[in-house]
């Protein structure tokens, strides 16, 4: 049975806790290999070894760290396949999305080898009779990213790849459900000539989870998970006194008008509501159609979600895997059959889905619910699998005031071909990320990623500037060389000029 060890101080670390967690194949429901778990123990010899590391490499310089970065980044291109076929081996999604996945976290490399530009201080001259101001950026020292498993290579990659630039030491703590990814990536650092300890990786669960929230030498905490941890894990983190983003779940809704391209509007929210089986904060699990749109839009719907070919994520052809485990697949088909009790009309039913050879893997078909309550679980939390609940209202102010009265605020979008609506909806909507006539709004990585209310607790959003101002400190010089002949008076009061 195959071990995923830590990686501390640049190789494999085999101390610390004997590996238990056992990792699975969605597909198969197999066990494939078995998990380290660290405890506070091992997550004392990370620190210590990426705060000693963090000393040189924050004092190296800007070119030398974009080399790195450069370097890693074509790494990271070449090994494309490798990455994704680990993520679809864990997680569960379509090769082709694993793909997708690692080019959009390579992203944040792209701009992380910008980091010489993006990290600039300011320069003022005479601001006040020979004083000089300029401000410049520091890093915090050592790090950590705690991340879901949803996207076990994109979502740290929103986090490492900006702290390094910066001159940090990064800790990362993948999930424990898809964790051989986070190991690939530390050989990868390594083999672009990161020194070793700068990027670290433990792996566990909540006990690694609070030993680095604890622990006096992390000085960040960059999070992203389900809201309840996400809230305790800034909670249990700033009370220790750290720098703590910490992004949570997400109930994007778009909103369909009747005016627009309703075909066009369905293939978009099937995509985003199906696409790596509905397992994605920037997924759509709720269509509000306004006024003549609904039939039409059902009706779409349907026939996009029935063409959907579901199997192992490997296999040609297969457009949504399994999700990522068997609770997971119970809890999709409890909220759909509780809402189809409630009322729901049930358009495409996957509840029942298995798939030949594949008996045991964690399978649930796309499921299409019109009509549902705005009371039922299914419209109202965030389920996370392939199931699309569709709510029917007769004008834009009143599919705009459902969007906003969720507790989440991550992603929206509307699909329309006006103008007018538009723009009212990027103004009015109570949420971070945006799409008009776009399912899946995520933002380019030099724009930044973060939702609003439930989805979002921190004062950073993840990557792009504001991921270099969450992993830097500012720090403001103000100097003056007085001509050594004639020494300026030193006065009581404040200078004013
Ligand atoms: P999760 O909250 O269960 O786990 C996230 C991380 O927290 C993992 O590393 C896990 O080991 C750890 N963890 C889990 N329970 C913990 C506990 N009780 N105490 C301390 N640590 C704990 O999330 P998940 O199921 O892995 O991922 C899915 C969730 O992540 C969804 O809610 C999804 O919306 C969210 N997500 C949000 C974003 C975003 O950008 N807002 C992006 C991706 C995923």
């Amino acid at each position: 049975m195959r071990t995923i060890h830590h990686w501390i101080a640049g190789a494999p670390y085999e101390g610390g806790t004997e590996a238990a967690t056992p990792v699975h194949d969605p597909a198969t429901g197999e066990v494939s290999g078995r998990l380290a778990r660290a405890d506070a123990a091992v997550v004392d010899e990370a620190v210590r070894t990426a705060a000693a590391a963090q000393r040189e490499w924050g004092a190296t310089s800007l070119a030398r760290r974009t080399e790195i970065m450069f370097r890693m980044r074509e790494l990271v291109v070449r090994h494309t396949d490798d990455l994704a076929r680990l993520v679809t081996a864990e997680h569960g999604k379509t090769l082709d999305d694993a793909r997708g996945e690692v080019g959009r976290g390579r992203e944040t490399l792209d701009f992380a080898c910008g980091i010489n530009q993006a990290s600039k201080g300011e320069y003022t001259a005479d601001a006040s009779t020979g004083v000089d101001v300029h401000s410049l950026r520091q890093p915090l020292g050592v790090v950590a990213g705690i991340t879901p498993f949803n996207f076990p290579v994109m979502v740290p990659m929103w986090m490492h790849p900006i702290a390094i630039a910066t001159g940090n030491a990064f800790i990362l703590k993948p999930s424990e459900r898809d964790p051989s990814a986070a190991n690939l990536v530390a050989e990868l650092y390594r083999e672009a000539g990161l020194p070793d300890g700068v990027f670290s990786v433990v792996h566990g669960d909540k006990a690694a989870v609070d030993a680095i929230l604890d622990h006096p030498g992390i000085a960040a905490v960059s999070f992203v998970g389900s809201t309840p941890v996400a809230r305790y894990v800034r909670e249990r983190g700033a009370a220790r006194g750290k720098r703590v983003q910490a992004l949570g779940g997400a109930n994007n809704h778009a909103i369909v008008m009747p005016d627009g391209d309703i075909e066009y509007a369905a293939a978009q929210i099937a995509s985003g509501a199906f696409g790596s089986a509905g397992e994605r904060c920037m997924a759509v699990p709720a269509a509000v159609a306004v006024g003549e749109a609904g039939d039409l839009l059902v009706a779409a719907l349907r026939r996009e979600a029935e063409q959907i070919v579901v199997g192992p994520g490997d296999r040609d052809g297969v457009a949504m895997g399994p999700v990522i485990t068997a609770e997971a697949r119970e809890r999709v088909i409890r909220y759909a059959t509780e809402a189809i009790e409630a009322g729901a009309e049930p358009v495409v039913d996957g509840r029942g889905l298995t798939v030949e050879g594949h008996e045991q893997g964690y399978f649930v078909g796309p499921t299409v619910l019109d009509r549902v309550s705005l009371d039922a679980g299914a419209y109202r939390e965030e389920v996370f699998g392939p199931l699309l609940t569709v709510v029917r209202t007769d004008t834009f102010e009143e599919a705009l005031a459902l969007v906003n009265s969720s507790p989440y605020g991550n992603g929206a979008a509307i699909f329309t071909a006006s103008g007018e609506y538009a723009r009212r909806f990027t103004h009015e909507v109570q949420a971070g990320m945006v799409g008009v006539n776009v399912p899946i709004p995520t933002p380019v990585a030099y724009y930044s990623f973060g939702g609003w209310k439930d989805s979002l607790f921190g004062e950073h959003h993840a990557h792009g500037p504001e991921g270099v101002r969450f992993y830097t400190r500012n720090k403001v010089v103000t100097s003056r060389w007085p001509h050594v002949d004639r020494p300026v008076q030193a006065s009581m009061s404040f200078p004013s000029t």
